[in-house]
């Protein structure tokens, strides 16, 4: 069955931050009061004035009747009176706009540092929300999620990369009327991307059969799980994992891979109300060394910004994805970064299997900036523990610049890892995040397919290590034409590594190998996917794509 979100909740949930907010801006004051602050205190005033007004009580409780969670009502209603007021023509009102922004700013702060419990699910449902965030996943329990259905975002959001790593299928940029649909039976495509409401019996028992065919498929590829890799022709495939849920250090898929690949640092910042401490990330990044002490663990730096804002640190910009994000936004903010390097190096000091990886970099200059802190990070550290150790430091490959800078900046870094999402985002310029243009973002247009065999070509050329882990490594398609371009270290989320696994064990890198060299000849994407698709259909491996997946 279908579900909105519970009404009363989401109203009581905003209705419990909006005290908090009230009591706090009384404290301020308070406070302020002494300090003969009268501009600040004239804020703060406001504030509690525009959250004791009736209109934007009731502004928001309808836009949640609309379907809408309390933290997406407030966005919206904020963001309608701000354009009500920056169209003033008082100068007065119009600069009163920034005010409610910043109100706004303040009520999400207190939104998600007010308990929002679990919700409790009496059934298993099909969640349907308007943009799925990585706090929503959270705040419900997995084991009722069948499956969800969003109607903004697209396949390579985040939202949708973390429900994936979390075996949740979900489908993207659907557009749907949210009122005609709470309550009603539905079925879930995640392989082609289709929603049925109220199916009727024909479509049931398709899918009942699908669901069938699923299960069974499940059963053969984790019977290997504990395998190495191997092809057929014997050439040893790294499987990694990419992980950053707190859940993926107690899984059992742990022993069937070779090690962390991609550990998403941003999730846990994410999912809080401020950053966290040097001491609480030494924790976690403890947690996950541990975990794997003989592995290595390659621990991405912060990589906030485009479709991942922070919600205590919120970025406005016309282009978030051509703007402050990743190593931009940590060079700018070296207090913040540096605490985040020596929590990491102080968190490696029993097992050195820490590396470190960096995102978004698009020049020679942020890497020499960067070292630089490194450095600095190091220093201190190692005044505090001596057993602190350099890690190895390696980038993301993403931002097409690097794949002609790559030979002249060789000597800086020890590996490299390519980030398909967003490589294929920033070279075919097409926002990975926006349901219009889902059907141009493809990762196997043939300029990525090239841009792909490039860097492993470089990457072989100046011996420097590569992985890929992109959504790309871990599809069953993307993964063998990967090895087939002389890629031998996969990064995935822990759903898809039993499935690659698997195919890589009854694959031949020598048949890969010719059908990649045919790859790089195509001009379209869609005959390379057919290409694929055939060369699965003749192995018997069409139950790992679906066909007409796309
Ligand atoms: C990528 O861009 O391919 C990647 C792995 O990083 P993210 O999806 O977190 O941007
Ligand atoms: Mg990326």
């Amino acid at each position: 069955p279908a579900s909105t979100l519970d009404v009363e909740k989401e109203q009581a949930w905003l209705t419990r931050a909006m005290e908090s907010a009230l009591s706090d801006f009384r404290k301020l004051r308070k406070k302020l009061d002494n300090d003969i602050n009268k501009e600040a205190l004239a804020i703060f005033d406001l504030f509690t004035h525009l959250l004791n007004d009736p209109m934007l009580g009731n502004d928001l409780k309808a836009q949640i009747q609309k379907g809408d969670r309390a933290d997406w009502a407030l966005r919206q209603v904020v963001e309608s009176y701000s354009n009500r007021f920056a169209r003033m023509s008082d100068a007065y009102l119009r600069e009163r706009a920034q005010d409610i922004r910043e109100l706004g700013q303040r009520l999400l702060y207190f939104l998600y540092n007010t308990e929002h419990e679990q919700q409790q699910l009496e059934k298993p449902i099909i969640l349907v929300v308007r943009e799925l965030t990585a706090s929503i996943l959270a705040t419900l329990p997995k084991d009722k999620l069948l499956a969800v259905v969003s109607l903004e975002g697209a396949a390579n959001s985040h939202a949708a990369i973390l429900s994936r790593a979390l075996g949740i299928p979900a489908i993207m940029g659907v557009s749907l009327n949210l009122k005609q649909i709470n309550g009603k039976r539905g079925i879930v495509d995640g392989y082609s991307g289709k929603l049925f409401i109220s199916p009727g019996k024909q479509i049931v028992a398709e899918y009942r059969a699908l669901a069938y065919e699923e299960l069974q498929l499940s059963k053969m590829v984790n019977d290997a799980i504990f395998e190495p890799a191997f092809t057929q022709d014997g050439t040893r495939i790294e499987l990694l994992l990419n992980a950053g849920l707190s859940a993926d250090t107690n899984i059992a898929i742990n022993q069937g891979i070779d090690g962390i690949g991609l550990y998403r640092t941003e999730i846990s910042f994410l999912l809080q109300h401020r950053f966290p401490s040097e001491e609480e990330q030494i924790l976690q990044y403890r947690a996950v060394l541990d975990a794997y002490p003989d592995r290595p663990v390659v621990m991405r730096t912060l990589d906030v910004g485009g479709d991942k804002p922070l919600p205590y640190l919120p970025i406005e910009e016309d282009n978030p994805f051509l703007g402050w994000r990743g190593i931009r936004f940590t060079l700018d903010h070296p207090d913040i970064f540096l605490i985040q390097l020596r929590a990491m190096m102080r968190a490696n000091s029993e097992h050195h299997n820490l590396r470190i990886l960096l995102p978004m970099v698009s020049g020679a200059k942020e890497l020499d900036d960067t070292h630089a802190l490194i450095q600095q990070a190091y220093q201190e550290a190692v005044k505090l523990d001596a057993s602190i150790v350099m890690p190895k430091i390696g980038i993301m490959l993403e931002v097409p610049s690097m794949l002609y800078l790559l030979p002249m900046i060789a000597n800086k870094i020890d590996f490299v890892s390519v980030g398909t999402n967003d490589l294929t985002q920033y070279l075919l310029a097409v926002d990975r995040n926006n349901a219009h243009v889902a059907d141009v973002y493809d990762s196997m247009h043939p300029a990525v397919i090239m841009a792909l065999k490039q860097i492993q070509q470089t990457c072989l050329q100046y011996s420097i290590p590569v992985c890929v882990c992109g959504e790309l490594a871990g599809d069953p398609i993307g993964a063998l034409l990967l090895i087939g371009l002389g890629y031998t270290t996969l990064s995935m989320n822990a759903s898809n590594v039993a499935k690659v696994k698997y195919l890589v064990r009854h694959s031949a890198r020598s048949d890969l190998q010719l059908l990649a060299q045919k790859a790089l000849m195509q001009s379209y994407g869609h005959d390379i996917y057919n290409m694929m698709q055939v060369h699965f259909e003749s192995l018997g491996f069409a139950g790992f794509i679906r066909a007409g997946k796309k």
